[in-house]
């Protein structure tokens, strides 16, 4: 049998001694009563970027659904493995969350790979990033902008686009219409800890005001 790495089973039973511990009361009431989760967050995979840690949100607070770079795909009907739609679904449709907020965040190794191109054609990733790359090649007004500069606008651009295509979705259009659901984007900056909400104020230049 494989061996589990000790820094596994070691985390895991830390986490059983002390935050369950801690708050056994509320995972037992959660499991009796199930879940009704007050916002669906769509964050990076990045291991340096982590929702609850940052909302300050505990069990049952955030329905969470991580993929590379933060991105909502367009609203497509068919047969496809649609994982981040499904989860969109399930959180508007089922759980009727109050929000969905879109989390990208500065350093973002999914939004640079379409601006590095170092992802082979043929990748996951790069088939994933279609969008972006798509929305980077009719917006040319990024090319006198230095690499590094490109990149903090597209990571912007990736949640503006993200909160695009969530309102291609019906059920999550005919809410924000009606004024039960809230979407919203964010930047977490890892080196300083801020978040900011993107506001998309013209067609490139995305406007980005802090929460602190
Ligand atoms: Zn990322």
């Amino acid at each position: 049998m494989t061996k589990i790495d000790e820094r596994l089973v070691k985390g895991y039973q830390k986490f059983r001694d002390t935050v369950f511990e801690s708050d056994r009361a509320l995972y037992e009431e959660l499991a009796t009563s199930g879940q009704k989760p007050h916002t669906l967050m769509i964050a990076c995979s990045d291991s340096r970027v982590l929702p609850q840690q940052i909302l300050s949100a505990g069990p049952g607070d955030l329905f969470v659904v991580r993929n590379v770079a933060a991105m909502v795909p367009p609203y497509e009907r068919d047969s496809g493995y649609h994982g981040t739609s499904a989860a969109i679904e399930f959180a508007t449709t089922v759980l009727e969350v109050d929000n969905i907020v879109v989390l990208g965040h500065a350093g973002c190794g999914g939004v640079a790979s379409v601006i590095d191109q170092n992802m082979p054609s043929d990748s996951f990733v790069h088939n994933w990033m279609r969008p972006l790359r798509e929305w980077l090649r009719t917006h040319d007004d990024f090319d006198d902008q230095d690499n590094e500069e490109r990149k903090r606008m597209l990571e912007r651009a990736a949640v503006h686009l993200s909160l695009q295509n969530l309102k291609s979705f019906p059920f999550v259009k005919e809410r924000v219409d009606a004024g039960t659901l809230s979407v919203v984007g964010f930047i977490f900056d890892i080196h300083n800890g801020d978040l900011s909400q993107v506001k998309a104020q013209q067609r490139v230049t995305l406007n980005v005001e802090s929460l602190a």
